[in-house]
């Protein structure tokens, strides 16, 4: 689904994320962590085609994305990615209901289909007794669930969330990655950002970035590179 190669992404002269190579197949969960400013947010938006890359290739659903206008890889976007973020970005006074509908908004959907997607999308987070609650009626993790329906809403093949558990207590933030896990089980591909150590091992593949570089990726082998390189050269 997400190949990325050799992807870097500078700022002025601050490099954010080093030579990239990361490839994240259909159906995968998994998790990237490291410290703060380590490049997390810049990868999972270079994945998500919010930003392109200073250099290196990236691929989305076998889309090379430097071959793609602006308005061609907004639409593919669209039809491929939901987003969620550490703050839910929920409008104030808005039913969940209109929250999650207004994310249809654009796909040329008549009113009554979009509210009748946006009820099925939140009875399957677990709301289907708040659709009419608006934000400050809503518990944080609530809020959060809100703000996955409205990201799985149009059925998005991947699903790229940045520290969504980050505003939660850990209850909340538990019930949230219950949501990401069943997501993943019903076969949609799932990238989390994370601090939580515990949330990271937890999932099927771990990604560890420091100083912009990917350290460890649990899918190339237990040891972290460096260690392997080192356990090989022993052996000769
Ligand atoms: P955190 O855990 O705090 O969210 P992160 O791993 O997500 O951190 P990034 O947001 O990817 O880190 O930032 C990586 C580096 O790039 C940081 O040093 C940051 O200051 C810098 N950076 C990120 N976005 C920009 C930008 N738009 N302009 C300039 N520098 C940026
Ligand atoms: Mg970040």
């Amino acid at each position: 689904v997400v190949d990325l190669a050799g992807v870097s992404k500078s700022y002025g002269d601050l490099t954010a994320l080093r030579s990239a190579d990361l490839v994240v197949h259909r159906g995968e969960l998994l998790a990237v962590v490291g410290p703060s400013g380590s490049g997390k947010s810049t990868m999972l938006n270079i994945m998500g085609t919010l930003d392109r890359p200073t250099a290196g290739k990236v691929r989305i659903a076998g889309h090379d994305i430097d071959e793609l206008r602006d308005r061609d890889l907004s639409a593919l976007r669209a039809a491929t990615i939901g987003f969620v973020f550490q703050q839910f970005h929920l409008a104030r006074g808005v039913p969940a209901l209109d929250s999650v509908a207004d994310g249809l908004l654009y796909s040329g959907r008549g009113r009554a289909e979009r509210r009748e997607l946006a009820e099925r999308a939140l009875r399957r987070v677990g709301l289907g007794r708040r659709l009419y609650h608006e934000p400050h009626q809503l518990s944080g993790g609530e809020k959060q669930r809100v703000a996955i329906a409205r990201a799985v809403l149009g059925d998005p093949p991947l699903l790229l969330a940045d520290e969504p558990t980050g505003a939660l207590d850990s209850r909340s933030g538990a019930v949230v990655m219950e949501l990401l896990h069943e997501l993943h089980e019903a076969g949609t591909t799932v990238v989390v950002i994370t601090h939580d150590r515990d949330i990271a091992a937890s999932l099927p593949r771990e990604v560890r970035l420091k100083d912009g570089r990917i350290e460890y990726d649990s899918a190339l082998g237990d040891a972290p590179a460096g260690e392997l390189v080192a356990a090989e050269g022993g052996l000769r």
